[in-house]
């Protein structure tokens, strides 16, 4: 019997960028009160999870009690909340952040393989947008900035083929750090180690469980994919194409035909 149950964000429990559905909401809320504990993973920041898990789960009505069992693995897991039901508030638990340093040789790692590869488009910015955003843990390049539409970002590089060329050339430019793949327009920059190998291993101690009481979902599962690490663990894993993927297995889970309402 597993005890957790931990899940890639993008593309795993909603349309890459955007609040989970309704749907998923309300599985969770199930799975929440089946008394897993429900481990979102991603390399996005903090405010995110807020914004796409969990005020969706309080507006499909959990309850302060519900949340204890909620953990936010932030940025990949190098950062770590939980719920704080007495506050009612959420905790910072942990931070791993990288140096200023760090973060300017990335930056221009990614910047330079971008612009000689072509593929550096700022003109397609939305105002006050940016490419490349400091995440504290990592840095994240997304081609089309943080604000660019879905429908955009899908098309901007279905089979990874442009980002895997970005991440070869930063890679001679920088080889110090390791750069995945990851959502839709993004790659994910961070000093090797510091992927999610690194966010299960401490979610494993914080949470007090074995490799074989985690199941894992995720939707980016092979090689170089930003989930495979997870894989390559020894973890349970699941592997999503989209959230209707996952909210399948949960009814599964959780023993129920239908719909929950
Ligand atoms: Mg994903």
């Amino acid at each position: 019997m597993k005890k957790v149950l931990s899940f890639d964000v993008d593309q795993t429990l909603n349309v890459a960028k955007t609040p989970i559905t309704d749907d998923i909401a309300d599985l969770l809320i199930g799975c929440l009160r089946a008394d897993f504990a429900i481990c979102p993973i991603s390399g996005q920041k903090f405010d995110q999870f807020l914004i796409q898990i969990v005020d969706c789960l309080t507006r499909r009505g959990a309850k302060p009690e519900d949340l204890k069992n909620l953990h936010l693995f932030v940025a990949q897991g190098t950062q770590y909340y939980r719920y704080d039901v007495a506050k009612k508030d959420w905790q910072q638990v942990y931070s791993y952040p990288l140096t200023d340093e760090q973060v300017e040789k990335i930056t221009d790692a990614i910047r330079s393989a971008a612009e000689e590869l072509g593929y550096w488009e700022e003109d397609k910015l939305q105002p006050g947008d940016e490419i490349i955003e400091n995440r504290l843990s990592q840095v994240t390049f997304s081609a089309l900035g943080q604000k660019a539409g879905t429908k955009e970002k899908y098309a901007w590089d279905p089979d990874h083929k442009k980002r895997e060329q970005i991440v070869k050339r930063a890679k001679e430019l920088a080889p110090e750090f390791d750069y995945e793949i990851g959502g839709t327009t993004s790659i994910n920059a961070i000093t090797p180690g510091m992927n999610k190998v690194f966010g299960m291993t401490h979610l494993m101690e914080e949470l007090n469980v074995k490799k074989e009481d985690i199941l894992y979902f995720g939707d980016m599962t092979q090689p170089g994919g930003n989930d495979y690490p997870v894989v390559q663990m020894g973890i349970d894993t699941i592997t999503v194409r989209t959230h209707e993927d996952t909210a399948f297995a949960l009814r599964g889970i959780l023993g129920i035909t239908g719909n929950l309402a």
